[in-house]
């Protein structure tokens, strides 16, 4: 019993690591980018293939920090009451800019004064992942609509897309660390939300049909 107690100290202790240097890591590689951003602008031709892999190489660093830890504070994991609108702005603040930029829209209808106990950081975490997967999936022009009620004891969200979909072997395999089908992808996004919802003791879905859209279910049980 022991020995568990001091492995799991040992994992949080790694864990608030992690997530501090992740933190501190993100300013100085965007200094790094915005440099090598003016460079590449001066460049001669000859030089520009090294700066556009060298920003490549930024820009999957940065994205294997999104993917792992966005949210992450270098606190101590603090469980509380999580109230969805509040959370949920939060993440659209992050997330529209970015369906925007993607020439689609991402409309919320949470209703206020649902709850669920959590870790505020983690709970973003989970969720820009699994928005950010149906934005990236969207065409021109396509939506992500997310919504969420109480149903009995539970606390159901759901995220649905109409981008391109996955076929059931795709589905089967979500959640494996390195599987993606971006050239850009790092494939740990999923792996690193399935771990968090089970964490707090919800459970994740996925509906899927190619060329048709996605939908995620995510249940919490109600506080
Ligand atoms: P990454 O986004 O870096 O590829 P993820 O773990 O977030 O890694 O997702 C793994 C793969 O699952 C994606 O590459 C994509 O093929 C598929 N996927 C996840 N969500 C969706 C979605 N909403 N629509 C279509 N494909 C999806
Ligand atoms: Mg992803």
């Amino acid at each position: 019993f022991n020995m568990e107690l001091q492995r799991a100290e040992k994992m949080e202790i790694i864990s608030e690591l992690a997530a501090s240097v992740a933190h501190e890591v993100r300013n100085p590689l965007q200094v790094t980018r915005g440099f090598l951003q003016l460079l590449l602008e001066k460049s001669e031709r000859k030089d520009r293939e090294y700066l556009m892999l060298a920003l490549e190489e930024l820009d999957r660093a940065s994205s294997i920090i999104t993917d792992f830890l966005t949210f992450a504070k270098p606190e101590l994991d603090h469980v509380q009451l999580l109230e969805l609108t509040e959370e949920f702005r939060h993440i659209e603040g992050i997330l529209i800019p970015l369906a925007n930029f993607q020439g689609g829209k991402m409309i919320s209808r949470i209703p206020k004064n649902l709850y669920i106990e959590g870790n505020s950081s983690k709970f973003k975490q989970a969720f820009i992942n699994i928005i950010k997967n149906s934005i990236e999936a969207l065409d021109e022009g396509g939506r992500v609509q997310i919504w969420a009620y109480r149903l009995n004891d539970e606390i159901i969200v759901h995220v649905q897309d109409n981008g391109e979909g996955m076929e059931p072997a795709e589905v089967a395999r979500l959640g494996e660390p390195y599987f993606s089908n971006k050239t850009k992808g790092t494939g740990l996004g999923l792996m690193v939300t399935f771990r968090i919802i089970e964490v707090m003791k919800g459970k994740m879905e996925f509906l899927s049909e190619k060329g048709v859209g996605t939908e995620v279910i995510i249940r919490f049980p109600a506080p």
